[in-house]
């Protein structure tokens, strides 16, 4: 059991005479026993993290500590991390109880007898004690990533470390192993690193989300935090399907005005944007009220384009009748509501669910 400090972590990688900074000044705490997930669009510097807890990657310049020592200097032997990869990476001519044992034999003085009976054990916990004596390519996907779960946990590692664990199996296996997985960190309290690019996993799994662009954090918090308390544009895209709406606009005082309608806010949320004239306004899909007519000041005029059935909810894109942009806004509705393409209905934004960003840096200011 350990926490785990990164400490200003930098990464930088020589490619020919240009220089890539992977990771950038990366600083978070992950608490004994936690399940983090990383998450971000490919190239963000998920597994390059990931590695350099492992001790696969050297670290450029900043401090990684468990329990509050410094693993720098430590071999990837001496960190008791365990690592779970995409490819399940089993040795093909062993058996899985070989496959399971072999790095304990490594790393441990434990005699075969107290091995075996440690193998046995994960076996049960897994629910794969008749696969212990066939051969990986007798498995299927599913079973062979539960032997690769079960490689790492019979080292009773400090922490798991896991890349994409999840992302050669099918849908529906990988929904199973979801829960599993999450079953198995609970009861292990094993401190867990999951990097992903699925946000349905980094939502589902986590006690904690951290959000990587270009190699820096963006956000660290709860799933909850992080969907209804975007820190910032990027954040408010990645999570949510379909994306938060986003909408350019120029203010003046408690305007918002867009190419295509004026928006006004209360006084109180006017104060919030301080000094700040141009405003991103974001708004979740599902918070966008569909009304069968605008009635209020902030109602818009829209036209639907498109219906997007989905069964118990239809995904409407609007356009603004008196139009300038093409944008449309996503409006999610009940899938039973009665709407369809060309219809003239009229949408509103609550202002409790809209969030406003700085249009220059696309920091939230409420
Ligand atoms: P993916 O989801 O595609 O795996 P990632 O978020 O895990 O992406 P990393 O693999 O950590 O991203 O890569 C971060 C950046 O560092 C990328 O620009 C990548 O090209 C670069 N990079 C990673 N490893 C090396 C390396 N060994 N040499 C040079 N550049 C590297």
């Amino acid at each position: 059991m350990a926490n785990l400090t990164f400490d200003e972590v930098t990464k930088k990688f020589r490619d020919g005479n240009s220089e890539i900074v992977a990771v950038e000044e990366l600083s978070m705490e992950i608490n004994d026993g936690e399940f983090l997930v990383i998450v971000g669009p490919s190239g963000c510097g998920k597994t390059t993290s990931l590695r350099m807890v492992a001790g696969l990657e050297t670290i450029t310049e900043g401090d990684l500590r468990i329990e509050g020592r410094s693993i720098k200097g430590r071999s990837p032997q001496e960190r008791n991390a365990a690592m779970v990869f995409q490819s399940y990476a089993l040795y093909p001519h062993m058996s899985v109880r070989e496959n399971m044992s072999f790095g304990l034999k490594q790393s441990t003085d434990l005699s075969s007898d107290e091995i075996r009976k440690r193998v046995d054990e994960i076996g049960d916990v897994l629910d794969i004690p008749e696969l212990l004596d066939r051969k990986p390519d007798d498995l299927s996907g599913g079973q062979q990533q539960r032997v690769a779960l079960g490689r790492a946990i019979v080292r009773d590692p400090d922490v798991f470390l896991m890349d994409e664990p999840l992302s050669n199996l099918d849908a529906k296996l990988r929904a199973d192993m979801r829960t599993e997985l999450q079953r198995l960190q609970e009861e292990l309290g094993v401190t867990t690193i999951y990097v992903t690019h699925d946000q349905t996993e980094a939502m589902t799994m986590s006690d904690r989300i951290a959000i990587m662009n270009n190699g820096k954090l963006q956000q660290i918090g709860t799933p909850m935090e992080c969907y209804y308390e975007p820190n910032n544009i990027f954040v408010g895209g990645f999570i949510g399907e379909p994306s938060m709406n986003f909408i350019n606009c120029s203010r003046d005082a408690q305007t918002l005005s867009t190419d295509d309608f004026d928006y006004e806010i209360s006084e109180s949320t006017a104060m919030e944007l301080e000094s700040a004239t141009n405003i991103v306004l974001g708004i979740r899909p599902e918070d966008v009220v569909v009304v069968p007519e605008p009635t209020e000041p902030n109602d818009i005029a829209v036209e639907v384009d498109v219906v997007e059935p989905f069964g118990k909810e239809n995904n409407l894109y609007l356009i603004p009748r008196d139009r300038e942009s093409n944008e449309a806004v996503i409006g999610t509705v009940n899938g039973r509501t009665r709407v369809e393409s060309g219809d003239t209905v009229g949408m509103r934004f609550p202002e409790e669910h809209i969030h406003l960003f700085d249009g220059n840096s696309g920091v939230a200011l409420r």
